[in-house]
Formats: structure tokens, C-alpha cells, sequence
């Protein structure tokens, strides 16, 4: 080793040291061996839905009547005060992109020997409006999808579709004022992806309505193609 290459190592040494890396959900120091962004005992506590063992589960049930699904699947369920809320909050809010590239991973590890997944073209990640794109540095469904493609070797189309207006905060809205304003945000964007099967990602599936317009949009723009969903989790109840 260099004299520089020691000075280097000696460097991140003493980095670690005065700037530990915390757990995501507790603040503890993580060492070493422990999950990049967990530590052991939160990571534990990260309850998985196993959902890619049942060809119907609670999202293709989320959606059952609105958007005819090939599969759908979440990694994990999301409640509030859990492990997987201080997760998609990091990944959302407090800057950490790394967090949707590796939980990204983790889903594509899941699903990359899918028999139902075996024909996928390619991902497409759920559009956020470039004005919170902005705020945000990135759209947290690439970070997953990018996580996704590496695991399953898969290409990402994050040009597919594009976030159209800014719905802002929704709250002093009518629920069909809410829903109207959801479906009239979306629009095809760039490719043909004519008789292929693709995959929506999106970071959490609450109602579905996100995921029923984006797919019905995608199922109506190509003939004969088709529609599969992964999120990284989902909300019970
Ligand atoms: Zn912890």
C-alpha cells in the first residue's frame, strides 16, 4: 500500500469514527457488518409480505376491477411508527436516495426468477412533477427502479411517462375533485412498448389510484401490452 493509499485509509478510519454512520430508524452508530442503513434489531423488525408466493395478494386485490394486472407485488408493510415509515421517510424526505436503490435491490433479488416476471421488457418507475423533483434532487421510483434493473437485469424507462401538472396539496379537495386531478397529472412520454409486459414501480401503494392511472394509461397507449406492479411497500387496512 502507497503511503497515499495509507493516508487515505487511515482518513475514512478516522471518518467513521467522527461521523458514524446512524441506523435510519433508532440514530444508533452502525459498525461495520451491520445493514448499510439498519441496524441489526431494527432491521429485524422490517415485516415482509412474501407477497411474490401468492399470485393474488392485497395489492392485485387493491386493484381488482380498475386495472387488469399480470402480478403485483410489495416488499414490505407499512405502518405508521414502523421501521419501513422511517425508511420511505429518508428515502422521500431527508435526502437519501441510496435508501430506494438498495430496498430497490432487495425487491428485484425477490422477484428476478419470478415465473410471472420472466417475460418483462423493462421497468418503468411511477413520474413525480419536475417542480418536486426539483425540491427533491431526484424521483425516488427511479432510485427503486434503478435498484430493480441492477438486481433483475432489466432496462429502465424512465422517460415512459411523465408527471403533466402539480397537484399541490390536495387537502381542501373534494375526494372526486382528488381522484379527477390524479387521473388528469399523468401522460405517455417517449417509447413504444407495444405487446410488451412492463413493470410500474412506484414507493408505496395506498389506494392504488397512482398505479391504476399510470397502468391504464400505458394499457391503452400499446396494444397488447401488459401490466405488472412492485412497490416497496404497502399500507395495511
Ligand atoms: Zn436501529
Amino acid at each position: 500500500m502507497s503511503i497515499k493509499q495509507q493516508l487515505s485509509s487511515l482518513g475514512a478510519g478516522l471518518q467513521s469514527l467522527l461521523y458514524p454512520t446512524l441506523c435510519l430508524n433508532c440514530q444508533r452508530p452502525l459498525f461495520g457488518k451491520e445493514e448499510p442503513q439498519l441496524c441489526i434489531s431494527c432491521y429485524g423488525e422490517l415485516a415482509l409480505t412474501n407477497y411474490w408466493k401468492q399470485a393474488e395478494n392485497p395489492v392485485t386485490d387493491r386493484l381488482t376491477g380498475r386495472l387488469p394486472l399480470t402480478f403485483g407485488v410489495a416488499l414490505y408493510f407499512f405502518n405508521t411508527g414502523t421501521v419501513c415509515q422511517s425508511l420511505i421517510h429518508a428515502l422521500k424526505y431527508y435526502r437519501r436516495p441510496e435508501v430506494g436503490i438498495q430496498l430497490g435491490r432487495e425487491l428485484g433479488n425477490h422477484l428476478k426468477e419470478h415465473p410471472t416476471l420472466a417475460d418483462l421488457h423493462g421497468i418503468i418507475p411511477v413520474p413525480i412533477h419536475p417542480t418536486r423533483r426539483h425540491e427533491r434532487g431526484y424521483n425516488q421510483a427511479e432510485k427503486i427502479a434503478d435498484g430493480m434493473a441492477a438486481a433483475m437485469g432489466l432496462p429502465v424507462f424512465d422517460r415512459a411517462l411523465r408527471r403533466t401538472s402539480f397537484t399541490g396539496s390536495q387537502t381542501k379537495k373534494s375526494r372526486i375533485e382528488r381522484v379527477d386531478n390524479v387521473r388528469k397529472s399523468f401522460a405517455i412520454d417517449k417509447g413504444d412498448f407495444s405487446g410488451k409486459h412492463l413493470l410500474l414501480v412506484d414507493d408505496v401503494i395506498t389506494t392504488g389510484a397512482t398505479l391504476d392511472f399510470c397502468g391504464n394509461l400505458l394499457l391503452e397507449a400499446y396494444p397488447g401490452s401488459r401490466v405488472s406492479i412492485a412497490t416497496l411497500a404497502i399500507t395495511e387496512g
